[in-house]
């Protein structure tokens, strides 16, 4: 179903590959330089040109079946983080609401204050205009946002599986967050907590909070048992208890997380 789900991501953004052991060579990433070239252009520019909107972003409806007005477009990359699937950014698919994105952007200059040197990535958020996301449940009012899962290989941060675009929804990790094809490589749960704590702290002074954490639940015992997480599980935030099997299975190679206006 991990499979089903991801791939139907990735045959969105155009790059049908339904087999994960291909996950690490076959990608809708640009491969040659000049090819990279080229998209980092397109990119720099359909930034530049989505970037003019100054009316305030408005959320309508639910954020599984909403709209978004004056949604504003996450810049593609910045100093310690980066939108992890050019397609997918040039399909208008990393939209969200102006509050939602100044939570962000903050939480992401308090990390690197506090971890220096470690580099995030953002998932999908939401089209420009919301609405249906294919194949996301959420996503529509520019309240959702995907973060892709930090990683660690033998206790070192680990970026070698982070350019992967939508093939990364693809990649699966065991209920003790280690990667199914290499159990050196294991996710970071400790940042990723304090990277949840800091997106509150974030949207509090934005005058939001989060609503809800989708993550795997398998994986919560592993996240609460981390320094951070022990601070997580205290919180207050909630991170969900109760997930179907589909939604549990693609929700171990990020978090998902759906804000709320205060
Ligand atoms: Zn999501």
């Amino acid at each position: 179903m991990k499979i089903l789900y991801a791939a139907m991501i990735a045959c969105t953004l155009g790059s049908c590959t339904t087999s994960t052991s291909s996950a690490q060579n076959q990608t809708n990433q640009p491969e040659t330089s000049s090819e990279r070239e080229i998209v980092a252009t397109e990119v720099d520019e359909h930034f530049h040109e989505h970037d003019t909107v100054q009316e305030s972003s408005e959320s309508v409806g639910s954020v599984s079946n909403g709209s978004l007005k004056n949604g504003r477009i996450v810049p593609f990359s910045g100093k310690n983080y980066h939108y992890f699937d050019t397609t997918s950014y040039l399909a208008n698919r990393g939209f969200t609401h102006e509050k939602v994105l100044n939570t962000v952007l903050e939480t992401y200059e308090v990390l690197d204050s506090l971890l220096p040197g470690k580099h995030f990535c953002i998932m999908e958020c939401s089209h420009q205009q919301g609405g249906k996301l294919y194949p996301h449940r959420t996503h529509q009012n520019g309240m959702s946002v995907d973060f892709m899962m930090p990683k660690l290989k033998d206790k070192e941060p680990y970026y070698g599986l982070d350019n992967l675009g939508a093939q990364h929804y693809m990649l699966t990790f065991d209920k003790n967050g280690k990667y199914s094809k290499d159990p050196s490589i294991e996710l970071d749960f400790n940042t990723i907590a304090l990277h949840i704590l800091e997106l509150q702290s974030a949207a509090k002074k934005n005058g939001m909070s989060i609503e809800k954490v989708i993550i795997n639940t398998g994986l919560k015992d592993e996240l609460f048992a981390t320094e951070h997480g022990k601070t997580l599980k205290q919180s207050g935030i909630y991170v969900v208890r109760n997930l179907s099997p589909l939604i549990n299975s693609v929700h171990d190679d990020h978090f998902h997380i759906d804000f709320k206006l205060d």
